[in-house]
């Protein structure tokens, strides 16, 4: 079956007053960047595609979090960013301002983001799942298998010197180690397509367990240490 070229110029007239400011298909030169991130380089504007791929996430349904949801939570920060903190899923106050870490748990990744020497805005964070589950409770498999593909997109866009997973759900996500156990796992760095990889605890249980703070501020000091021995060569675009 072929199709008119007005046909499609009216489809196109159809969601732009619908509000669409972007459709969900890559055109050659989306192509040419994803492919050209594929094989390591970056072109391209790192934002835009950032917002073609929240474009493409759209006022998402794919999964049963979705009905649950305020607002859907994709990510926040600098695009060029050599560091990303990956999370696992927003919590109340994520999922009423859309935004990520931005409540308890938030406030102590912000210290910690400071401590390092940095600023919120320096780095990008994000979370595996977008979207609140009820009551807070851990995401399920097949959630992470819906919205997986989104973290490795934006890290593929973003294509950080190194990303700090935050707790257990987010390491076994990205890893795909489903058994793989933060308190042993944590310190070490792991290898995520070519990125270091170094995982943490989740700040939320940080403020259950204070004590453990310090581990985190060691995990935190071995990612510095490697910032700053390859920053001669930044984040090049
Ligand atoms: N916990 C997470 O894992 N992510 C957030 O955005 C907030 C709390």
């Amino acid at each position: 079956m072929s199709v008119d070229v007005e046909d499609i110029k009216y489809l196109l007239r159809y969601y732009q007053a619908l509000g669409f400011e972007a459709l969900p298909i890559l055109l050659p030169a989306a192509r040419d960047a994803m492919s050209d991130a594929d094989s390591g380089t970056q072109c391209g504007d790192r934002k835009s595609r950032l917002k073609e791929l929240r474009a493409f996430i759209g006022d998402c349904q794919r999964c049963k979090l979705a009905k649950h949801r305020s607002r859907l939570v994709f990510g926040a920060g600098n695009p060029d960013a050599r560091l990303m903190f990956v999370g696992e899923a927003p919590g109340k106050e994520e999922d009423l301002q859309g935004l990520p870490f931005v409540g308890d748990a938030g406030m102590l990744l912000t210290r910690l983001i400071v401590k390092m020497g940095m600023r919120r805005d320096d780095v990008y964070i994000a979370n595996v799942i977008k979207c609140r589950p009820p009551m807070n409770r851990d995401p399920e498999e097949d959630e992470i298998a819906t919205c997986r593909g989104f973290i490795e997109r934006q890290i593929q866009i973003i294509r950080p010197q190194i990303i700090m997973t935050l707790g257990r759900i987010a390491l076994q996500a990205l890893m795909e180690m489903p058994k793989i156990r933060i308190t042993s796992a944590r310190g070490h760095f792991y290898d995520y397509k070519g990125i270091p990889l170094m995982p943490t605890f989740h700040p939320a249980y940080l403020l259950r367990n204070p004590r453990d703070k310090v581990l985190t501020w060691a995990d935190a000091q071995k990612v510095m240490a490697r910032i700053t021995l390859s920053s001669a060569g930044g984040n090049p675009s």
